[in-house]
């Protein structure tokens, strides 16, 4: 049944679908064709009380050791960028750097600064995924999603967020694609200068070399959690597999074998250290998922 709606693996591995590669298991892995079969799908997963969670590259996640006893919805296929002028519509399963990639190669700027985050655009939107004071809604017009079983478009002045946050965190809808105005400001080769400098930043600063979920904590106000975090000494502290990155303090690596729980512990370590010494409760920008 479940296959009516796209491509299923069954009790498949998700070490390939988070970045942590930590090594859990789903019942079902689908990795649904298309939009209609999507609301399709969430209808029936809702009749049948079958549990799910919406996956994009797995880059924010921390998902659990233990198996999951439902499906994993992949967007993979649900790749579509088209462009009318400076209008751009994007289908939630595209990755961001190829979502750059391809405005760029129109002339399109707006999105230049996101070029480097390792997402989808459904989880960049989830999350408000940003550098610096640029962010994925800076030029969203609106946002297509399955709410109740329904596609509906929220225009830009319905949807809430804030730094690395959205409604979306409070609400169960599907993000299916986003809309965007971009500007013909720049010119390619400013625009891939732009890109080219912000992925050489992050070659020299992140540890791309291990795989890890981008910056563990939020920034306090007016502070920087891998300062404080590096200040209390705890850079290559580590719980079994799971390293506080030596290159960059407010990212955890994964050295071979990390399992959840070694990540889980070693945030609440490094949050009470940092509470003790600094008196600043760290935030987490990482989610932690729970099947249940
Ligand atoms: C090396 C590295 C660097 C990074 N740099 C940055 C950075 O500079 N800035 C930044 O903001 N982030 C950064 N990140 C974090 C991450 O890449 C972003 O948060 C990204 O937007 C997450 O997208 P994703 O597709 O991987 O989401 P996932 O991790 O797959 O999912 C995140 C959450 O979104 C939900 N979700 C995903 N898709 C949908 C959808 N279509 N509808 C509803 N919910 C959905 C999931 O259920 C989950 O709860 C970095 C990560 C890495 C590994």
């Amino acid at each position: 049944m479940l296959n009516n709606y796209g491509e299923v693996i069954n009790d498949a591995s998700l070490k390939e679908y988070n970045t942590y590669r930590i090594d859990t298991k789903c019942k079902y892995l689908i990795k649904v064709t298309n939009v209609s079969n999507l609301v399709e799908l969430i209808n029936y997963l809702n009749d049948n009380n079958i549990k799910y969670l919406v996956l994009g590259k797995g880059s924010n996640v921390i998902l659990p050791d233990t198996p999951f006893n439902g499906a994993v919805i992949s967007l993979e296929k649900l790749n579509k960028i088209t462009i009318e002028g400076n209008k751009v519509i994007c289908e939630a399963g595209v990755n961001l750097v190829e979502l750059v990639n391809k405005v760029i190669n129109h002339n399109l700027s707006g999105l230049e600064y996101l070029g480097g985050i390792p997402g989808t655009l459904g989880g960049a939107l989830y999350g408000n995924a940003g550098v610096k004071e640029h962010c994925i809604y800076d030029h969203i017009l609106s946002v297509d999603v399955i709410r109740c079983g329904k596609l509906i478009t929220l225009d830009k002045k319905d949807i809430i967020y804030s730094y690395r946050n959205s409604m979306f965190k409070d609400q169960k809808d599907l993000i299916i694609s986003g809309t965007f105005l971009l500007k013909k400001e720049l010119d390619n080769q400013e625009l891939l200068q732009i890109i080219k400098e912000e992925r050489l930043k992050r070659q020299n600063t992140q540890p791309l070399e291990y795989p890890n979920a981008g910056s563990v904590f939020k920034n306090p106000v007016n502070n920087y959690a891998g300062k404080l975090i590096e200040e209390c000494q705890l850079k290559g502290y580590n719980i079994n597999d799971a390293y506080v990155s030596l290159k960059h303090a407010n990212f955890i690596i994964n050295k071979g074998h990390a399992t959840s729980k070694d990540i889980k512990e070693l945030i609440s370590y490094i949050q009470d250290k940092v509470y003790k010494e600094k008196n600043i409760l760290l935030e987490l920008e990482q989610i932690i998922i729970d099947w249940d």
